[in-house]
């Protein structure tokens, strides 16, 4: 039993493989973004921590899903899209998104954001929004400036 992942530098944990970040069926909803999942609990109702990076001027997908996500800025800088707030990110800080909301994480354009994402290990697959989801989110403006949205049905 692993009770402990070592930290190495550099955003680097012992024994854990860096992967590209993939969406349900393959497609680049998100821009340069990489997952290391750094521990699971294998057991009903398990933790999972993952750290991901979105290279400078990339972000992750816009989705939303049933289960909810603790995410921790650790490396760099950007902001963020959830549920009806677009906000800047500061290091340490703790973003809670909730169930079923909207949310989509960006790098600044000069550096990458780095941050820790507590979920449960057995969760729902994301939804991404349909064209009409999307035209209600744009209604406001800053929420329009802000996403990146690809279509479940484009
Ligand atoms: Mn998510």
């Amino acid at each position: 039993m692993i009770i402990l992942t070592k930290y190495l530098e550099n955003f680097d944990w012992e024994g854990i493989e860096l992967h590209p970040y993939k969406d349900n069926d393959g497609n680049p909803s998100f821009k340069d973004v990489t997952r290391q999942t750094i521990f699971k609990e294998d057991k009903v109702n398990g933790l999972e921590v993952r750290y991901f990076e979105i290279a400078a001027s990339g972000h992750t997908s816009l989705e939303k899903h049933e289960h909810t996500h603790i995410v921790v800025p650790i490396r760099g800088s950007g902001s963020c899209f959830v549920g009806n707030t677009v906000t800047e990110l500061r290091l340490h800080d703790c973003v809670y998104v909730p169930s079923w909301s909207w949310h989509q994480f960006r790098a600044s354009e000069s550096e990458p954001l780095g941050f820790l994402c507590l979920v449960n290990a057995e969760r729902d697959r994301p939804t991404l929004p349909t064209a009409h989801e999307v035209k209600e989110l744009q209604q406001d403006s800053e929420i329009a400036r802000f996403i990146r949205p690809r279509l479940i049905n484009p």
